[in-house]
């Protein structure tokens, strides 16, 4: 599979111009309903999810939670984005460290023990991610005597340690850009995760040509915006994710920021959101 990307982050930032609603400086004074702010857990590593590039934030996740936010009353300069990785997300809503996190964010009946989700909002499914020349790796069962690397706390690592750990060697990175860069310098053969972010990758201009993703989908990861248990938040959240669906935003952002090099299970997707709440 050759993915490219296409004029992405240019469109995205015109299409965040375009649902702030009166974030062109103009009215800045006016910063809504809320005098605090609300602080937004993303991923600052994932290219087409969640990417900080200096002091500007891309990514489908990062659109979603800008719509969602303003669609909660606070405007874009009341967004502080803090990176939240995965092994610390369910940490960091517990501990009031962010009000949300919109960061490729399964869930789970496990981390429903701890936070609650709006959503699902997105689909995906675990994926495998080689180098172009590699042959021998098509699907899970293909792993055994290989060097994998995934993130800690994911589910992706998980699901390896549960259901294939035998011959696999598993190296559990903080972030993807690790997993990606272990990848391209031969160090692992694979990186396993969400077909979605393992896309936003290989679509990167460094990458052309040189990694693929193989294999179908092993798994449903269905993305979720964590926030704290049983928050009265969540269901406006949800009420958010449903108007984003609805009016076409949802594709909008996803074509913006992922573009050609992702197109989610069209029998999974767009989801209805709601039903995780508690
Ligand atoms: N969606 C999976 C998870 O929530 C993998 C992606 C990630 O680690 O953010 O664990």
């Amino acid at each position: 599979m050759r993915l490219t990307i296409v004029a992405g982050l240019a469109a995205a930032s015109l299409a965040l111009a375009g649902c702030g609603g009166g974030n062109d400086g103009g009215d800045g004074a006016d910063s809504g309903e809320n005098g605090e702010g609300i602080t937004v857990g993303i991923k600052f590593d994932q290219p087409g999810l969640g990417l900080k590039e200096g002091a500007e934030y891309h990514g489908f996740d990062v659109d979603v939670a800008r719509y969602v936010a303003e669609k909660l009353g606070y405007s874009e300069d009341q967004i502080t984005w803090v990176e939240s990785v995965s092994a610390q997300r369910e940490n960091m809503i517990e501990n009031g460290q962010v009000d949300m996190i919109v960061a490729t964010y399964s869930i789970t009946d496990s981390r429903k023990e701890r936070v609650s989700f709006a959503g699902p909002y997105l689909v995906a499914g675990q994926g495998l991610l080689v180098q172009d020349a590699t042959a021998d790796i098509t699907g899970p069962e293909t792993l055994d005597g290989k060097k994998l690397c995934s993130v800690a706390g994911s589910t992706p690592a998980e699901r390896i340690k549960e259901e294939y750990a035998a011959g696999v060697q598993l190296q559990e990175a903080q972030g993807y850009s690790e997993c990606v860069e272990l990848l391209a310098s031969g160090t692992v053969d694979a990186v396993t995760t969400d077909d979605s972010i393992l896309a936003g990758f290989a679509a990167q201009e460094q990458y052309a040509g040189k990694l693929k993703l193989v294999g179908e989908p092993f798994s449903e990861e269905n993305y979720g915006i964590g926030v704290k248990k049983d928050s009265e938040m969540c269901e406006k959240v949800n009420e958010a994710l449903t108007s984003m669906i609805e009016d076409g935003s949802w594709e909008t952002f996803l074509k913006d920021s992922l573009g050609e090099a992702y197109t989610p299970n069209p029998d999974q997707n767009p989801p209805t959101p709601g039903g995780n709440c508690s």
